[in-house]
C-alpha cells in the first residue's frame, strides 16, 4: 500500500469517532495557477475523507489587515479546525503577519512559531507537512534512520530546517546545506539519506549522490525548454504538455545511483497532503477533547 494510502486509511476511524467533522478552512487569495492546483488536490482530499473544507478566495488585491481580519475570523469558529493560508501571498502582503496571525491551535502547517518551538523541544504539535510525511515514509519503506547521516540541502522555514530536527529527533547524524555552502557536492555525497529541498531544477546530479543512498526529492520545477526536458529524459511529458515537471535531483542519475528514490511528481506531494489531513484530525481531537 502506498505510504499515502496508509496515512489515510488509519484517520478514517478516527474521524468517525469524532462528533462532527473536522473543519479545514484554505485560504488562497490571487489566482497562482500552481496554488489553484494544490489547493483543489487538498480540499479534494477533504472531500474523499470526510473533512469538512471551506475554501475562501479572497481577492489579489486584498490588503494585509484584511487577510489578518479574515484569518482572525476564522480563529472564531467552532466549525473550524485548522487554517492553512496558501502560499505565495500576493507580493504586496506581509506574509510573515498574515501566517502568524493564525492561532497556534489551528495551525494545519505546523508553520506557527509556538509550534515551531515545540518541534524544537520534541513536544507533539503539529507539524511541517512535507517533513513529516518524509519521515512517516522512510519508516514505512523501513529504512534506517538512526545512526545514519542524513544531509538536507536547503534551509527553508517550511521544508529544509524541520526536516533537519525531526531527522535529527529520530537520531540521524544531519548536516544542513545551503546556497553559502562550500563543497556542495563532496557534502551531499557524504549522504546516506539525502533530501533535496532548493527549488532548482535538476540541480544534484551523479556528482551529489553517494551510490546505494536513499535519495528524497522535494523540489517541483516546471522546465519550459524541449532540450532542457529531452536532457531529463521528459520528452514525452514536454510534447503532450508544452512542458515537464522535474524535481530538484537529476531523474536519470538518481534512478541509476540511488538505492531508494522518491521521483518528481508523485512522489512527496501526495504525502504532503496525507500530512495535512492527519494535523487537521489531529487538532479536531484537541478541540474536542476540550468541549
Ligand atoms: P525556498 O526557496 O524557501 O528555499 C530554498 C533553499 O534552497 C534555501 O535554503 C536556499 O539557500 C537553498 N538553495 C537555493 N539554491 C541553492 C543552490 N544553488 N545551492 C544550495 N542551496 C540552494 O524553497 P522551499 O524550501 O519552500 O522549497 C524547495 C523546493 O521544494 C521547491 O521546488 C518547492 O516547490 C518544493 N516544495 C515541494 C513540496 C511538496 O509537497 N512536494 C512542498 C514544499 C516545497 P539559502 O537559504 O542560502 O538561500
Amino acid at each position: 500500500m502506498a505510504v499515502q494510502t496508509e496515512i489515510l486509511s488509519r484517520l478514517k476511524p478516527r474521524i468517525d469517532r469524532l462528533s462532527r467533522p473536522p473543519g479545514l478552512a484554505v485560504v488562497l487569495a490571487g489566482h497562482d495557477p500552481a496554488s489553484e492546483i494544490y489547493v483543489r488536490s487538498k480540499i479534494k482530499a477533504c472531500a474523499e475523507l470526510g473533512i469538512f473544507s471551506a475554501k475562501i478566495t479572497p481577492p489579489e488585491t486584498a490588503t494585509t489587515e484584511e487577510l489578518v481580519a479574515l484569518v482572525e475570523e476564522l480563529n472564531r469558529r467552532a466549525d473550524i479546525d485548522g487554517i492553512l493560508v496558501q502560499m505565495p501571498l500576493p507580493r504586496h502582503v506581509d506574509a510573515r503577519r498574515v501566517l502568524e496571525t493564525v492561532a497556534a491551535d489551528k495551525d494545519a502547517d505546523g508553520f506557527h512559531p509556538l509550534n515551531v518551538g515545540y518541534l524544537v523541544a520534541g513536544r507533539p504539535a503539529p507539524r511541517s507537512c512535507t517533513p513529516a510525511g518524509i519521515i512517516q515514509m522512510l519508516k514505512h519503506y523501513q529504512i534506517p534512520i538512526a545512526g545514519r547521516h542524513a544531509v538536507v540541502l536547503g534551509r527553508s522555514d517550511i521544508v529544509g530546517k524541520p526536516m533537519a530536527l525531526m531527522l535529527l529527533h529520530e537520531n540521524a547524524t544531519v548536516t544542513i546545506c545551503h546556497s553559502r555552502t562550500a563543497n556542495l557536492p563532496d557534502m551531499c555525497r557524504q549522504a546516506e539519506i539525502l533530501i533535496a529541498a532548493i527549488g532548482r531544477p535538476a540541480f544534484v546530479t551523479a556528482d551529489y549522490i553517494q551510490p546505494g543512498a536513499t535519495v528524497v526529492d522535494v523540489g517541483i520545477n516546471r522546465v519550459t525548454d524541449p532540450a532542457v526536458a529531452e536532457l531529463l529524459g521528459r520528452s514525452e511529458e514536454f510534447a503532450r504538455k508544452g512542458k515537464a515537471v522535474v524535481g530538484d535531483v537529476h531523474p536519470l542519475d538518481m534512478a541509476r545511483l540511488a538505492g531508494a528514490y522518491t521521483p518528481v511528481p508523485g512522489g512527496v506531494g501526495p504525502l504532503t497532503i496525507a500530512m495535512l489531513m492527519s494535523n487537521t484530525v489531529e487538532l479536531a481531537e484537541r478541540h474536542q477533547g476540550a468541549e
